[in-house]
C-alpha cells in the first residue's frame, strides 16, 4: 500500500501541550487536503496518510510541504512485516547507475534479523539486481530506508522531502498584519504564520488617489499567501482624508511620520475588535526614512499592543529571496502606487523629534479622523 509518512519537528518538545499541537496540526492537514480522498492517522510520533489516489501523490506532497509544523515527509510502501516480502519490495526499486545505502531500522525487536544483517543482505541483493550501481555509505544518491515498526508493518522509502517547519498555524493566537503592496510585508506575515499565528491583514488605501488596480494587487498578494495560510480575512481602510488633512495643515516633511502614527492607531483598534494580540509589519531597520530607530520610536509610541517586526534585522536581498520562495515577489514588484507615495514629501524626516511630531499632530482632529477611517472599513475573506 502507498502511504505518506509525515514527520513533525519542534512540537515534539512541547511536553503536556503536545496533544494540543498535534490536534491543530491534524486539522490543518485535513483542511489542506480537503479536495483529495485521504485518511490521516497518528502513529507513534508521526502521521500516516493513506487512501489517496496515486495520481494525486505529487499534488498532495506539494500541499503538505507548505503546512507549518511539518518537518519532513516520505512517500513509502507499507507492507506486512516479513523478510521475504521486504526483499521483494526492495527489489522493485530500480537504481540504474545511482549509488545507494540500505538503512534498516528495527523498532520491533521481535523481528529476528538484526539491522546490520538486513543492511548487508539486502545490499547484496540490490547489487546483484542493479549491476551498474554501487554502495556508498556516506553520500549515497539513494538511501533505502527500511523501517520495521512495532505495529507489524514495515515501511520502505527512498526519499526524505523537507517541509517548511515552524509551528502549526493557529496554535499561537492571532496577529494583524499591516499588508502593503510591497515586498516586505507578505514575507513578515509568512514568518509569523510559521510561528503559529493566525493572520488577519489590514491594508490602507487612499482611493481615489490610489487605484482599484492597487487594491487588486494586494488581494492577489493575499491570495498567494493563502498557499500557506489557507485563508486571510482582510480589512481595507481609507486614509484619504487623513492624508488630505495632513497635507493641508501640517509640515509636509512629516507626512509619513504622521500618517504612520494614524495607521498604527487604526490597526490597533481593528486588532482589538478582532481579538488579535499583536500587529505585524515588514519594517527593516534603516531601510527607508520611516524605518530609522527614531521613526520607529515615533510610530511605536502611539499603541499599547506589541508590534512584531520579524524582518527588522534582515537585508533586503534576504527578504527578496524569501519573497521569491513563497511566490509573492512577482506580484509585489508590479508598479501600482501605494498610499505612502501620495503627497510624498521631497525630504521626509529621518529623525523625527517627538516634540515636533506632537506639535504637528495637534493641528489635526485625531479622534474624528480615526472614526472616519474606521467607518470606511471593508472586510473581505480571501481564500486559495
Ligand atoms: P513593504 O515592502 O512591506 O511595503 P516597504 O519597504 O515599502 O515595505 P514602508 O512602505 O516603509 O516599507 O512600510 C513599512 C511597513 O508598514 C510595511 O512593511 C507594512 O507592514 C506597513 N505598511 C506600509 N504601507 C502600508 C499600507 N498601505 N497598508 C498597510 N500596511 C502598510
Ligand atoms: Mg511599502
Amino acid at each position: 500500500m502507498n502511504v505518506i509518512l509525515i514527520r513533525y519537528g519542534e512540537i515534539f518538545l512541547k511536553g503536556h501541550n503536545r496533544k494540543f499541537f498535534e490536534n491543530v496540526l491534524q486539522k490543518n492537514i485535513n483542511d489542506s487536503l480537503s479536495e483529495f480522498n485521504h485518511e490521516l492517522k497518528k502513529i507513534s510520533g508521526r502521521f500516516e496518510l493513506s487512501g489517496y489516489s496515486v495520481d494525486c501523490e505529487k499534488a498532495i506532497i506539494a500541499k503538505l510541504t507548505k503546512i507549518f509544523g511539518l518537518h519532513s515527509l516520505s512517500a513509502a510502501t507499507k507492507i506486512e512485516t516479513d523478510y521475504d516480502t521486504i526483499k521483494k519490495e526492495c527489489l522493485k526499486i530500480n537504481l540504474g547507475k545511482q549509488s545507494f545505502r540500505i538503512s534498516a531500522n528495527r523498532a520491533s525487536k521481535i523481528f529476528p534479523v538484526k539491522s546490520m544483517q538486513i543492511n548487508r543482505e539486502i545490499g547484496e541483493l540490490m547489487l546483484e539486481n542493479n549491476p551498474e550501481s554501487r554502495v556508498d555509505l556516506h553520500t549515497p544518491d539513494v538511501e533505502i530506508v527500511i523501517d520495521i515498526r512495532e505495529n507489524g508493518y514495515t515501511y520502505i522509502s527512498t526519499e526524505v522531502i523537507p517541509c517548511v517547519g515552524g509551528m502549526p498555524l493557529g496554535s499561537a493566537g492571532k496577529g494583524l498584519l499591516l499588508l502593503s503592496g510591497g515586498i516586505d510585508s507578505p514575507v513578515a506575515g509568512y514568518f509569523l504564520a510559521r510561528r503559529g499565528l493566525t493572520i488577519e491583514a489590514i491594508h490602507f488605501h487612499s482611493y481615489p488617489y490610489t487605484s482599484e488596480l492597487a487594491k487588486q494587487k494586494v488581494i492577489s498578494l493575499a491570495k498567494t499567501m493563502c498557499d500557506y495560510l489557507g485563508s486571510i480575512r482582510m480589512h481595507f481602510i481609507s486614509v484619504t482624508h487623513i492624508q488630505e488633512e495632513i497635507h493641508k495643515k501640517c509640515d509636509g516633511d512629516f507626512m509619513i511620520t504622521l500618517l504612520r502614527r494614524m495607521m498604527m492607531r487604526i490597526a490597533e483598534s481593528i486588532a482589538k475588535q478582532n481579538e488579535a494580540g499583536a500587529l505585524i509589519t515588514g519594517e527593516s531597520l534603516g531601510q527607508v526614512a520611516s524605518q530609522t530607530l527614531q521613526s520607529i520610536n515615533a510610530t511605536n509610541a502611539v499603541v499599547d499592543i506589541p508590534i512584531f517586526r520579524p524582518l527588522i534585522g534582515f537585508d533586503k536581498q534576504d527578504i527578496m529571496d524569501v519573497a521569491h520562495k513563497i511566490g509573492t515577489y512577482e506580484i509585489s514588484i508590479q508598479p501600482y502606487e501605494d498610499c505612502c507615495t501620495v503627497f510624498l514629501p521631497k525630504n521626509p524626516v529621518t529623525k523625527p523629534k517627538i516634540e515636533k511630531v506632537l506639535r504637528e499632530e495637534a493641528k489635526l482632529d485625531i479622534d474624528a479622523l480615526l472614526n472616519e477611517s474606521l467607518q470606511s472599513e471593508e472586510i473581505m475573506l480571501i481564500q486559495r
